[in-house]
């Protein structure tokens, strides 16, 4: 029983409440017993250690403000997913937040241009949200040739703290965490 809450996930927030890991309630403890880190929200489960008794810690806060390295560290992966999320699910012609949504590459592969001597690649700087009408009316057109334009220009998102942490949202996820992860 003991062996299984131990494994239990916990979220670590830094000094400035950001979110930057999730680990085993057992790192949690040690970080805790270490003087690492305080407990800031803890669980009805109580854990016996001899000479002691613990409740279980959901969410654990470091002394150390580490949030902006660990962003900086992570790269974010691309894929269509996050593609989408860096453009908060939007037409980046367009503005429609209306799906389904295709990824279009801004300079299309099938292109040459001096930017891109290989064609269009697959790149965040390349790679943006598009609704299907303005898919359609693209094509594999350049923008200037499509009279299209980017609300935005499109860059590798340095740190996304929800999707750093996604993959551990669906399951298993404790609802405590939610309010730091869902900023
Ligand atoms: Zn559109």
């Amino acid at each position: 029983m003991a062996h299984t809450l131990l494994n239990r996930h916990v979220l670590v927030l830094d000094a400035g409440y950001q979110p930057v890991n999730i680990v085993s309630a057992r790192r949690a403890m040690v970080l805790i017993c270490r003087g690492r880190a305080v407990p800031v929200e803890e669980s009805e489960d109580i854990i016996h250690s001899p000479g002691a008794v613990w409740r279980l810690p959901r969410i654990i806060r470091l002394f150390i403000a580490i949030a902006s390295r660990v962003y900086r560290a992570v790269r974010v992966q691309l894929n269509r997913r996050n593609v989408f999320a860096r453009d908060h699910y939007t037409c980046q012609y367009c503005g429609s937040r209306e799906g389904p949504f295709t990824i279009d590459h801004v300079v299309p592969r099938s292109r040459r241009t001096a930017d891109h001597p290989e064609g269009g690649t697959t790149s965040w700087e390349n790679c943006v949200t598009c609704c299907a009408a303005c898919n359609h009316r693209k094509g594999s057109h350049l923008l200037h040739e499509a009279g299209m334009h980017l609300l935005k220009q499109p860059t590798e998102p340095r740190w996304l703290p929800p999707i750093i942490f996604r993959r551990y949202l669906g399951n298993g996820a404790d609802e405590s965490w939610q309010t730091y992860l869902y900023i």
